[in-house]
């Protein structure tokens, strides 16, 4: 049994002022991508459990770039014959795609990923594919593959166990043991991740019908997609999938049912944590009564494409002389290089961030104290074994009256706790810390005592009617609060 296997993720925000390259992506081709230090992720799932059943597999690519702007064209067109290249005389296909992925020139990559390996390998070679939950996928990638599963969960603690379940899903259907068949809905709405964390209110009520759903011996799996909002493609919204075994028509009845529910609830998602403008959450972290307060600057966050290098929030921690606060980060390379000319304990007047978001920012004039200048290493976890060792570029933290604020030569995103520490910071002897993020990664809010999401301005701002959707087929909820809707 000889399966195709593979790997592409990246979350393309439209509205993200630069190009994603191929290089962002650090790909790994042929055998490589095998050899992975982190069998954790929806590739490792995918990978262990077809070996654990007995495939051979042939190794097409794996490539995972941090969430930014559109996918260069010369990029996608590489990652896409690294797919292809292999797919000959193999018996099936198992692929982790992130869903939410455009390139120059092409709204819906995954799409076109899938229907060439169709074109090439012809309409019986089963494809099954994971998704991150954020996806957002079209009717024609529906009609292309076999099954497909998405996270359950947000932020993501299932990404291995979504891997195992497609391949078990298509070792299934190369038994015999199932014909999966698929029922697909989606819904127009434009709904941000963080009014949609899937352990509680709106979001989590809808997992537990997806979970009841999934507890039914004629239901092989349901996905619940709130896609990624923040992509001025035409076809785009909340999507439903649900696999049986054979059965068509339950497959669809159950995907139009489930999401009728979404959409009759529409109103109800909501951030899960207490959320207010820049000013008034600047104001509500300063007077909380915790000794750490996460602050989370939501409308540059690079986990959904940010530029980080929206000064919105240091400029309110400034104005209001805010105290024993870190700010993580700010992508300036001109800022971090005039620190490191100056060195440690200097004195430097500079303007930070606004560079690259110019829509939503503006460089910010600050006088601080350079206090730490790092090579950008770190353990991925803290620890410190070779293969965990990242090189995150030359890093500064400058000290700008009670802030220290994390300069950046590449773009980075503060996830775990070790990032911090490979500075020297503990975050929790600050009062405040600002990571660029919507709602916070689970090893961020293992940690965190108290948040506050800041609903910022940038390309991911969570108020989706202050971007400027061009594309989009209207009327899409909640730009048209008026819109009505039914399944097919
Ligand atoms: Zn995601």
């Amino acid at each position: 049994m000889k399966i195709l296997v593979g790997a592409i993720g990246h979350e393309s925000n439209t509205f993200t002022p630069f190009l994603t390259s191929l290089e962002d992506f650090r790909p790994r081709y042929g055998q490589a991508c095998l050899e992975m230090p982190r069998r954790h992720g929806a590739f490792g799932g995918i990978v262990t459990t077809l070996q654990t059943g007995g495939a051979e597999l042939v190794p097409t690519v794996s490539a995972h770039a941090m969430p930014g702007g559109k996918v260069a064209r010369s990029a996608y067109e590489k990652l896409k014959s690294a797919l292809l290249e292999n797919a000959r005389d193999v018996d099936g296909v198992c692929l982790f795609l992130h869903g939410a992925m455009r390139a120059e020139g092409v709204d819906y990559c995954e799409n076109e990923f899938v229907k060439a390996l169709r074109v090439q390998l012809g309409p019986d070679v089963p494809i099954t594919l994971a998704l991150d939950m954020h996806a957002n996928i079209v009717a024609e990638t529906i009609a292309n593959v076999d099954a497909l599963v998405a996270y359950h969960t947000a932020p993501h603690v299932d990404t291995y166990e979504t891997g195992q379940r497609a391949a078990e899903l298509l070792l299934d259907r190369l038994t015999g043991r199932a014909r999966p068949t698929m029922g697909f809905a989606k819904i127009p709405f434009l709904l941000p991740g963080e009014k949609a964390v899937s352990a509680a209110g709106a979001m989590g009520e809808m997992m537990q019908q997806v979970a009841d759903l999934e507890s039914r011996p004629d239901i092989l799996s349901a996905s619940l997609m709130n896609g990624h909002c923040w992509a001025d493609v035409p076809d785009i919204g909340v999507i439903v999938v649900v696999v049986t075994d054979g059965d068509a028509a339950l497959a669809q009845a159950e995907a139009n049912k489930l999401a009728a529910a979404f959409w009759a609830r529409r109103a109800d998602f909501d951030f899960r944590v207490e959320a207010y403008p820049v000013d008034q959450a600047v104001e509500a972290a300063m007077m909380a009564s915790e000794s750490t307060v996460f602050l989370s600057d939501s409308g540059d966050n690079p986990g959904a494409g940010g530029t980080t290098d929206v000064t919105a929030v240091l400029a309110s921690l400034l104005q209001h002389h805010a105290e024993n606060v870190v700010v993580a980060s700010i992508w300036d390379k001109d800022a971090a290089a005039a620190c490191v000319a100056a060195g440690v304990g200097s004195e430097v007047s500079l303007e930070i961030g606004g560079k690259l978001d110019t829509q939503h920012g503006k460089p910010l004039p600050v006088t601080g104290t350079v206090r730490l200048i790092s090579d950008g290493n770190y353990y991925w976890g803290g620890v410190r074994e070779p293969e965990r060792l990242f090189n995150r570029g030359t890093t500064v933290v400058l000290s700008v009256e009670g802030v220290d604020v994390i300069l950046t030569t590449e773009r980075q995103s503060y996830v775990e706790p070790a990032q911090f520490q490979s500075l020297g910071i503990d975050p929790l002897a600050y009062k405040i810390v600002v990571p660029k993020r919507g709602y916070l990664t689970a090893p961020l809010e293992a940690i965190s005592p108290h948040s506050i999401l800041a609903v910022t301005p940038g390309v991911t701002n969570c108020d989706v009617t202050q971007l400027s959707y061009q594309r989009v087929h209207r009327p899409m909820y909640p730009l048209d609060l008026d819109a009505t809707w039914e399944p097919d």
